[in-house]
């Protein structure tokens, strides 16, 4: 996606954007950071490891060594970080982001992070005087680089309506979700679906082998059938039906494992928080945490059927 208005500039006041302080250029943020400077927005980029700085430098991304300058030097404070607790240190520890920015400042968080984390990193900037949002994606690196992420904002309409020009250069689909942590709360509702969506076609197939029905056949009856689904029409766990799924290629991923277990996990305190009786969601936290501690880590989420037929043959039948 591009600029409207504006040619690629190093100058914030000849850009249409707000500039950004773009905080964590690893797989997603660097993509994402490029596509902003592709498009014309001015990106002070900063991480703190020097592969990823040298990548995003590498796509034409200004690097500064200081994030603190790159904050003061930005309208929007975007942090594309690893999780809640590097969010909020780096919003606020010796000394934080929060510190450095100035008046009338957004603070945008794409990273995924629990709910409770996410309003928190809210409330702080805001009793800091600033404004914020939370903006988690999905649509995964493939998507980072594509520009074609799908963004689940949360904030007030006022916010939205100033960030949602960046996030249309990063993304393909926006949704704004409601106030503060609804972002967070969207997305962590449909991975948990998404997460027990897998597992259910997974031991489908399994089930379907055992019974003697071919996978094809499986295939074209539940893929018209009530049974259908992302998981089984996009994201099919054996291959042939579906060629372009990660199971024609060795469980390449895709979305790997150890992600859909953090995000699930991310839904299972949210479970608790609000104490919501959902015992497909925890049993699905719970079966990709293990999977992800074994080659599943790097495994894309679907090939959770080997698990299911591996444990299958170890009960005998
Ligand atoms: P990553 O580990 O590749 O990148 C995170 C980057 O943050 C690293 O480069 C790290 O050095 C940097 N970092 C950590 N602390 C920092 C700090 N205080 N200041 C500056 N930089 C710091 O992770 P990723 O795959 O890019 O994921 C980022 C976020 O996006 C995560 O919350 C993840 O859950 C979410 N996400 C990832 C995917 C995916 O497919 N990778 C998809 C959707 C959402």
């Amino acid at each position: 996606m591009s600029s409207t208005s504006s040619t690629s500039s190093t100058s914030s006041e000849a850009s249409a954007y707000p500039s950004v302080a773009f905080i964590g250029l690893g797989n997603m943020g660097g993509p994402m950071a490029a596509n902003l400077v592709q498009a014309g927005v001015q990106v002070y980029g900063f991480d703190l490891s020097a592969d990823a700085v040298e990548t995003a430098r590498s796509k034409g991304v200004e690097i500064l060594t200081d994030p603190l300058e790159a904050v003061a030097k930005s309208e929007v404070v975007l942090t594309m970080l690893p999780s809640g607790r590097h969010v909020l240190s780096a919003y606020q520890d010796s000394p934080g982001l929060l510190a450095a920015a100035r008046p009338g400042t957004i603070f945008l968080d794409c990273s995924t992070i629990n709910i409770s984390e996410a309003q928190e990193a809210a409330e702080l900037a805001e009793r800091a005087g600033f404004r914020a949002a939370d903006a988690p994606v999905s649509g995964g690196v493939v998507g980072a680089e594509a520009g074609s992420l799908a963004f689940m904002a949360g904030g007030s309409r006022e916010v939205f309506e100033e960030i949602l020009p960046l996030l249309e250069i990063m993304g393909g689909r926006v949704v704004h979700c409601g106030g503060t942590g609804l972002g967070q709360a969207a997305k962590l509702c449909n991975n948990m679906i998404l997460g027990v969506t897998q597992i259910a076609v997974g031991e489908a197939f399994v089930l379907g082998e055992r019974l003697g029905l071919s996978h094809q056949a499986l295939y074209d009856v539940v893929s018209n059938a009530s049974g259908q689904c992302w998981a089984l029409t996009t994201n099919c766990p054996v291959p042939g039906p579906v060629p372009t799924s990660p199971a024609n290629r060795g469980f390449t991923p895709g979305f790997a494992g150890a992600l859909m277990a953090k995000d699930l996990t991310l839904a299972s305190n949210a479970l608790d928080e609000q104490g919501v009786d959902a015992q497909l969601g925890r049993l699905a936290a719970a079966i990709f945490s293990e999977f992800a501690q074994g080659p599943g880590e790097r495994q894309d989420f679907s090939a959770i059927i080997n698990t299911i037929r591996e444990n299958s043959d170890d009960a005998g039948a």
